[in-house]
């Protein structure tokens, strides 16, 4: 058994979803930890693509920093590789920011047949509070850890890196990204991603044992 006897020696696959500012990133991050799997963020993974400059990377700049969707292709490509690694075919994983749209639950679906998704979280924030969260938010570059800037020194507690604006938290394309969420991702909390357990879940509970543990 792993994350303290919560669940059964077997893959366990969680989707995390939520508008921007829910609290995706650090929730995500305790509930891998709690269940021993690892944390797979589409949003890191790009950004990970983009400071390294690498082909896919360049593409998704404009739209990362405009507050839009990275088409489907380019994001799936990055997915794809890391679902391929043999932790997360041995563990699992908590996957943070996938998918965004309906198309995006199809192809995830594909990629993990004939087993599929365990549970959807979904992080209910008010849209203000997210917007307060945001604008006040600083991340760190090395270890992806965010922090409220009235809360903490300008270095990352973990990493001890110094803490940094992301170009996205910007109070226009803020404004963009509720929009996409709204538009693209909305539609896929009404129940258009199958999972082996459909009950609800929130975060004021336990969070359930995987199929049949
Ligand atoms: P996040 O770190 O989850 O807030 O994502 C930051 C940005 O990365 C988003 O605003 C999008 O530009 C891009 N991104 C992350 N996940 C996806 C996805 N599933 N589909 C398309 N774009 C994404």
């Amino acid at each position: 058994m792993r994350g303290g006897d919560m669940v059964a020696n077997r893959p366990v696959r969680v989707a995390v979803l939520g508008r921007p500012g829910s609290g995706k990133g650090t929730q995500s991050g305790r509930l891998a930890r709690v269940l021993g799997v690892p944390h797979v963020s589409t949003g890191e993974l790009l950004r990970a693509e983009i400071e390294r400059g690498s082909p896919v990377g360049r593409r998704a700049q404009e739209f990362v920093e405009a507050g839009q969707l990275v088409p489907d292709e380019m994001v799936l490509e990055s997915l794809a590789e890391r679902l391929d690694d043999a932790d997360i075919e041995r563990d699992g994983f908590v996957l943070d920011g996938f998918p965004r749209t309906i198309d995006q639950a199809v192809a995830l679906d594909a990629l993990l047949a004939p087993a599929g998704l365990d549970a959807v979280v979904e992080l209910m924030v008010p849209e203000r509070e997210a917007a307060e969260r945001l604008g006040a938010r600083l991340v760190c570059p090395e270890c992806g850890r965010s922090v409220s800037r009235d809360q903490r020194s300008a270095l990352c507690d973990h990493c001890g890196t110094v803490l940094a604006r992301r170009a996205d938290d910007d109070v226009d394309v803020i404004r963009s990204r509720f929009d996409v969420f709204e538009n693209e991702t909305r539609p896929l909390l009404n129940g258009s991603i199958s999972t082996a357990d459909s009950s609800p879940w929130t975060a004021t509970e336990p969070f359930p044992k995987s199929r049949g543990a």
